[in-house]
């Protein structure tokens, strides 16, 4: 059969056979929970709380007036023991809020029945959306409500939800659409009527048929939505790569997929927007794959947002041997870590703790060769040895001039380069130097 799927990419690695069959398990109380007011793209939010202050479930902390943000939430009911700068995943202090857990799990009065999608206008869904402070759960952490509405002049014709969870190791979205796919389902129709379009894709690749069969059982009967079956192959969530894979449709250079009448969100998303509208709760705890060969017993738990990803190797047994590497997300595009006390924010997918054998960790980088492997592997037909070699001798000009800032940080030209050049980092940071430099110009 000739999957969907896209140009380039790689095959890494399947790794998911340590939590692929296991149910996705409640995640215990934490006693005290981190939750930074600053976890999605966009605004950080200001403090509702303050110090000594009894918090619910569900009850709002922060928010913010921009444009662009999504309020938080306390994901337990107890005391709000600090407000301050504690360390996030990436190495960043944001401000947070502490609430030291009651053990009670009184929820707010605020978290009740939203409606139905029937009686509920778009924009009421779209409010609710926000008011939930629901982000991209794929990792992205984008504002989901800010995706539904179209900037002027542009309209969405379809809505592509993203199962395909290419990253190696983790399961969580697998899981979801095994265990829950009616919500799944639900979600989905929220989300088609808030943007208008009345048809969906589901794209899952062709590794998980059990979660192809739910799916396609719960979407049966319901008008508008396709599940697609999609070539197994690194990075097919991606946006750019899951929309041209499931339409054909090719986003434009520095564009987005609404630039050709797309919005794409992730199973986990739609599955956070049925519980806002059905049930009123806002986004306080999420999925999250926890595996690798140093962990002993690797898990899907539900953890509540805020939990530091150290009470979740615990709550696994602990390592089996010492990590060379522990990584918040998928080995391909996660980011290492140097502590285990950083929390659980909306966008963490898996805490893997991985051994020497499972990533590179000494510096073997070697000449290029120039045997052109990363510009076959470059999904966005990038020349990732010329951006990186512009980058690395400081030319940033030239590497803006090859479109480094269209590269999606996928990291294959980089797994697949015999040389094993650290090809990401250096494009990574010209992107970083071409936006200062644009932000320097404004
Ligand atoms: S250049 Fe960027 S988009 Fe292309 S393969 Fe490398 S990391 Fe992925
Ligand atoms: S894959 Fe590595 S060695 Fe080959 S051309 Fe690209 S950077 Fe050079």
């Amino acid at each position: 059969m000739n999957l969907r799927s896209f140009l380039g990419g790689t095959h890494v690695p399947y790794s998911k056979e340590s939590t692929a069959s296991k149910p996705v398990r409640q995640a215990r109380l934490p006693a005290r929970v981190t939750i930074p007011l600053h976890q999605h793209t966009g605004a950080p939010c200001e403090p509702l709380v303050k110090a000594g202050d009894h918090v619910l479930v569900g009850q709002k902390i922060g928010d913010s007036p921009a444009k662009l943000t999504a309020p938080v939430h306390a994901s337990v009911s107890g005391k709000v023991a600090a407000i301050g700068y504690y360390l996030q995943s990436g190495g960043r202090l944001v401000n947070s809020v502490v609430i030291e857990s009651d053990g009670e799990q009184q929820l707010s009065p605020d978290v009740k029945p939203r409606g139905t999608i029937e009686n509920l206008s778009p924009g009421d869904i779209v409010g609710i959306i926000r008011d939930a402070g629901i982000v991209g759960l794929g990792g992205a952490a984008f504002p989901t409500y800010f995706k539904l509405v179209p900037p002027p002049g542009k309209r969405f014709d379809t809505l592509v939800v993203n199962g395909s969870e290419c990253e190696p190791y983790l399961t969580a979205d697998h899981r979801i659409m095994l265990e829950r796919p009616n919500d799944v389902t639900y979600g989905i129709r929220a989300l088609m009527k808030a943007a208008g379009v009345d048809r969906a894709f589901l794209g899952i690749e062709d590794n998980k048929p059990d979660a192809i069969e739910a799916m396609r059982r719960a979407a049966s009967g319901v008008p508008g939505i396709e599940v697609v079956v999609l070539a197994t192959k690194y990075p097919q969530g991606a946006e750019k790569q899951l929309v041209k894979a499931i339409l054909g449709r090719e986003i434009p250079s520095g564009g987005l997929p609404v630039d050709v009448g797309v919005v794409v969100n992730n199973v986990g998303t739609a599955v956070a927007v049925a519980e806002a509208l059905e049930k009123g709760m806002p986004l306080v705890e999420r999925v999250v794959t926890v595996a690798g060969s140093c962990i002993r017993e690797p898990q899907n738990l539900k953890v509540k947002i805020g939990t530091a990803i150290g009470d979740l190797i615990e709550e696994c047994g602990g390592f089996v041997k010492e990590p060379a590497k522990v990584i918040i997300g998928g080995p391909m595009m996660g980011v290492a870590q140097f502590s285990t006390d950083v929390p659980v924010t909306k966008g963490t997918s898996g805490v893997l703790a991985l051994s020497k054998d499972e990533v590179e960790v000494e510096d073997t980088s070697m000449p290029c060769v120039r045997c052109g492997k990363c510009v076959g592997a470059c999904p966005m037909r990038l020349l990732p040895l010329f951006i990186s070699q512009r980058a690395e001798a400081g030319r940033f000009d030239e590497a803006e001039e090859y479109n480094a800032l269209d590269c999606i940080e996928c990291g294959s030209c980089g797994y697949i380069c015999p040389s094993r050049r650290p090809l990401v980092q250096a494009i990574r940071l010209a992107k970083s130097e071409i936006m200062a430099r644009r932000r320097k110009k404004q």
